[in-house]
This record gives structure tokens, C-alpha cells and sequence, in this order.
């Protein structure tokens, strides 16, 4: 079972367990929603040729000594938390300076949900914008390049998943995609996602699973395009791009080699709070395809949650935009952002089936004040009335207070129906 739980009321990170009652109202939404899917499928003539049901790969056995004295082995869980867009604009090259020439502080943005990016088991991050160096040049909007340091806060920070198919992968040509893939072949324990040196290692989605707690999570990655600067003629492979055909072969491959599928999807519509109609139609294609849980990121502010049906599985979940994990936009509601957090249970016995347990969205502030200096990004429940006034934003009156944020929240997440199906966070 799903439990949508809150996050943004005073007093920290509130995580609540599915109770009956929303337990069941969830699974009444399902059963209506699925003749919805289907009708949908056909019409927009999305489908997936794949596997449609969770393949799972056979479960370890507990040692017979174990087994025969009756130890019970518990069910396996690991948390899985996911950001939105590290969005590094020049001002943000510029505050992270220090008095070293030519070395950036950029781990100072984050350590304020540091502690939740290294208590989580796999921890998501979708790097927006190039991170290729000196050599490409530091630039901000609308061709991004910055420094390799921000690769570097991203390892210490503990993420283990980047996902780098986005817009402006090729912001600085194909030379600047090699040397970001050169940067994280020689760092740890980090999956990078969305950009593949050759035809060869981009099939190779095997690579792509990271277990942790005896469960295997596969991801896979997409972005809708590249703001029209070409991929290379020779290099189609480069930069992974939204293709149903060739999403459906590379989903294909790595559903059977794991237990738990993500995909990272880099689409929707720029500031706009509700998943547009291809949003809609690729997350139905990628829930009948087999995909567990979906990522989004692209619009710079949050969009809603939902679980969405499968026949004979349990529901996809689908974060369709988590929005802006850090950045210098100057508009609002363009500073909130939010952390995606998801427990994922595996059974330790028959029918060793795996789900998503709970489904949150912390939501987050981007913070900074006069000149562009003092990045930080907080956790909303931790974002005081006297922090907000010192925003810069709010001293050019763009925004009346706290209580903006909240509000903004309440109106992307709106309360469960009585009767609906909850789709949302406080
Ligand atoms: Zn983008």
C-alpha cells in the first residue's frame, strides 16, 4: 500500500504510515482508474511490446539452519530519495569563489538536507546543467558550463544516482559531454545517467542497478531534447533522448535483471504546476512497460505525485516534476523545489513481491539574498518568517512571506478528497 504523507508543517519532515482508511480509499481510485488507462493506451496509441508484468529475479533462501530452526526472515526495504534541478547559473559560480584562486565551495549550497541525502540507501540527483570546466568556460544562461567542483559537492554530498539527459547536456558541444563523462568515470560508487560514450556502453543497461538490502533497483534516464543543438551524426547514442521505441528495448533489457525499475524522465513544460498531455502519455506508456517508479524533472517547479495503475502489479509511481533543487532563478515559485523520498519493500518470502511502501515530497527553499550571495537550500519545515524576510526576492517585494510558500504548496498538493484519490502532499 501507498501512504502520501505530509512534509511542510512546523516542527520538520512528518512521515505517516498508510492507514487503513486511505488505504482503501487508494485502492477504490485504482480500480476506477484503470479502465481510464487502457482507454487511454488505445487512444493515444502509446504501447509498450515489453514485458508488462514485474519479472523478479529468484529471491536469495535463508540458510537451511535458519530455515529449519524457524527463523523468520523480515521483509527487505531500502529508501530511495530523489532532487530536481541542479540548476547552476553564474551567480552561483561566482558565491561558491573562495579566496584560492580557481577552487569553489559549492558544498556549502546543501548542508542544510545534507543529513537526508546520506541517510537515504540510494539517493537521486538530476545535475541540469554541464559541469566540464575551465577549459569550456564558465558560463551561466542560456549555454551552461561550471566548474567539475559541483561533480565533486555531489560525491561528497553521498548521491549515488546523477542523471545528466537533460536540455542542456549539449550546451557546450559534444567535447564538454566527454569530459563529464571522463570527470565521473574516475569518481566511486557513482551511476551517471543520460550520456554514454559509445553505442556499446549504452546498451549495456546492466550496468545500471545498484543493490542495496538484497534489493536490485535499476534506472534508466531520458531527456525530450537537447534545445535544439543536434546531436553529433556520428554519436546518436550521446545524450539518451525520449524515443517510445527505443525506450521500450532498453526497458526490456533491464526489467528482468532487477527488482525494482526507475526512470529518470527529463520533460513537461517550463513553470507550468500540472503535467502536460505528454507527461500524461508517457507516464502510461512507461507503467505499462513495467516501470516501478518515475523521476521528473524539467518545469523548475514542483508538479503532483500519483500512483498509477497496473494490471497485475502494484501501482507505478510517477513524481512528474520535482523542480528547482538549487538555482539563481529570480520568480518565486521557481525557489521551491522538493526532495522525493520512497520506501521500497521486497517479501523475504513467496511471492517475494516488491512495492513502493510510502511515497513523500519534502518540499525545499532555495535561499538568497542582496547581491546573489548566500545560497542555501532548506527544507520549507525548517525555513523561518526572518529567513524569508532577508530573501532577496522578498525585498523586491516578488513575494509577500513564508506563508507564500506554504500556500504555493497547498495549491500544487491540494487535500484528499473525501471521495478522490489523494495525489498529494502538505
Ligand atoms: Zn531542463
Amino acid at each position: 500500500m501507498i501512504g502520501f504523507v505530509g512534509g511542510a508543517n512546523n516542527g520538520g519532515v512528518r512521515r505517516a504510515g498508510a492507514g487503513r482508511g486511505l488505504a482503501l480509499l487508494i485502492g477504490f481510485n485504482i480500480r476506477v482508474s484503470i479502465s481510464c488507462v487502457i482507454l487511454l493506451a488505445f487512444l493515444l496509441n502509446v504501447s509498450c511490446a515489453t514485458n508488462k508484468q514485474t519479472q523478479l529475479p529468484a529471491p536469495p533462501q535463508l540458510p537451511a539452519a535458519q530455515e529449519a530452526a524457524g527463523v523468520v526472515q523480515e521483509d527487505y526495504s531500502v529508501t530511495l530519495v530523489a532532487v530536481g534541478d541542479n540548476l547552476i547559473h553564474i551567480e552561483l559560480i561566482n558565491d561558491a569563489k573562495t579566496e584560492a584562486d580557481g577552487v569553489f565551495d559549492f558544498d556549502k549550497y546543501y548542508t542544510r538536507v545534507a543529513s537526508l541525502i546520506k541517510n537515504a540507501d540510494v539517493a537521486f540527483i538530476n545535475q541540469e546543467t554541464m559541469i566540464a570546466g575551465e577549459g569550456f568556460g564558465y558560463s551561466g544562461y542560456p549555454l551552461f558550463n561550471g566548474p567539475k567542483g559541483i561533480g565533486e559537492a555531489i560525491v561528497n554530498l553521498g548521491f549515488d544516482v546523477v542523471n545528466h539527459a537533460s536540455n542542456h547536456t549539449m550546451d557546450k558541444g559534444e567535447g564538454a559531454v566527454f569530459e563529464v563523462i571522463d570527470f565521473w568515470d574516475v569518481q566511486k560508487d557513482v551511476l551517471v545517467l543520460g550520456i554514454n560514450r559509445s553505442p556499446e556502453e549504452r546498451d549495456d543497461v546492466g550496468k545500471n542497478i545498484i543493490e542495496r538490502n538484497n534489493i536490485k533497483i535499476g534506472f534508466l534516464a531520458y531527456t525530450y531534447g537537447t534545445n535544439g543543438i543536434p546531436l553529433p551524426k556520428d554519436k546518436p547514442f550521446l545524450v539518451s533522448l525520449i524515443d517510445t521505441d527505443v525506450m521500450a528495448g532498453e526497458i526490456g533489457a533491464l526489467r528482468p535483471l532487477c527488482d525494482f525499475l526507475v526512470v529518470s524522465m527529463h520533460w513537461g513544460n517550463e513553470y507550468e504546476f500540472t503535467p502536460s498531455e505528454r507527461q500524461e502519455e508517457l507516464a502510461l506508456f512507461l507503467a505499462e512497460c513495467g516501470v516501478d517508479l518515475v523521476i521528473g524533472h524539467h518545469p523548475h517547479v514542483l508538479q503532483p505525485f500519483r500512483a498509477i495503475p497496473r494490471e497485475g502489479s502494484p501501482p507505478m509511481v510517477c513524481f512528474f516534476s520535482l523542480g528547482n533543487f538549487l538555482s539563481a532563478q529570480s520568480e518565486p515559485p521557481r525557489l521551491l523545489g522538493g526532495m522525493m523520498r520512497v520506501t521500497v519493500r521486497k517479501g523475504a518470502s513467496p511471492p517475494y513481491g516488491v512495492s513502493v511502501d510510502e511515497a513523500e515530497l519534502l518540499p525545499l527553499v532555495t535561499h538568497y539574498e542582496a547581491g546573489y550571495r548566500g545560497f542555501s537550500v532548506y527544507l520549507l519545515s525548517d525555513y523561518t518568517e526572518g529567513l524569508s524576510e532577508r530573501h532577496l526576492l522578498r525585498q523586491r517585494n516578488k513575494y509577500s512571506g513564508l506563508s507564500y510558500f506554504h500556500d504555493l504548496v497547498k495549491n500544487i498538493f491540494p487535500p484528499a478528497p473525501a471521495s478522490g484519490f489523494p495525489s498529494a502532499t502538505r
